[in-house]
Formats: structure tokens, sequence, C-alpha cells
């Protein structure tokens, strides 16, 4: 059973509380976790969340074939795209527990103007939509 503050995180370490679709106006999508409604096609057919099903697991980190090809792929293409590391979040999670995980990215995305979250994708303030520079999550 996952614990409740642990709901938004996906077993690939993507906090969806930080995701641009979870904020869209029009049909958000409620997490990864969560029902299949609105949920992009991407993160419907997603290999990780069905191997983790499969294997009965919460986090990627869990599993004996940590990191395997599917998670290394992913997390280069956030390293690519969005400068974000998920390999990174679930070796905090692993070393540090969820809590301290949450925290710092709390403090970390979070608009400096109105307080909101940004999206972890764009960068961008969920309530004020003006654009920051992130630092990387680090310990
Ligand atoms: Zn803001």
């Amino acid at each position: 059973m996952v614990r409740h503050s642990s709901k938004m995180v996906a077993p690939c370490g993507m906090n969806c509380t930080y995701c641009y679709v979870h904020h869209k106006r029009k049909n958000p999508c409620c997490g990864c976790r969560m029902s299949d409604e609105n949920k992009p096609s991407s993160c419907r057919k997603c290999k990780i969340k069905k191997c983790i099903n499969e294997k009965e697991l919460n986090y990627c980190y869990e599993c004996s074939e940590y990191p395997c090809k599917v998670l290394k792929r992913l997390d280069k293409s956030y390293q690519m795209r969005y400068h974000e590391s998920l390999i990174g979040k679930m070796s905090m999670i692993e070393s540090s527990g969820l809590d301290y995980y949450l925290e710092k990215e709390k403090e970390r995305l979070k608009c400096p103007e109105c307080g909101h979250e940004l999206n972890l994708h764009d960068k961008i303030c969920c309530k004020c939509l003006k654009k920051y520079e992130v630092d990387e999550l680090k310990d």
C-alpha cells in the first residue's frame, strides 16, 4: 500500500505535483498512480509503470535490475529535454527517504513571487505563469 504522501510520486521518481499535464486548465491529469482518465497516452503506455505493477514494487530503486535500460533511457531523455534526472530523484528517495525528497522539491520548485508550484518540465509557475531558472536537485 502506497502511503498518502507518495501517491503523487511515480515509480520512476517523477513527482506528478510538478508535471505540466497536472496543471493544464482543461482535463488535467491526476497523476501516474491515479486514474487513467486525462492521462497522456505515453504515460498510459508507460513500460515502467507496467513493470512496477507486475513486480509489485513501489519505486524502481527497489528492483534488482535497477537502474535498467528502460529507466536509463527515460532518464537520459529527461536530462536532455528538461535538465532533470529521474535517477537523481530516485537515489535521493532511496538514500534520504520520500519526505526529505518531497521537501527538497517543494523548496526548489516554488515560485519566488507567488509561492505556487513551478512545473518541472518548463520551470513555469502554475499560477502566475512566469518562467524561472531553477537549480538542480541536490542534497
Ligand atoms: Zn507564481
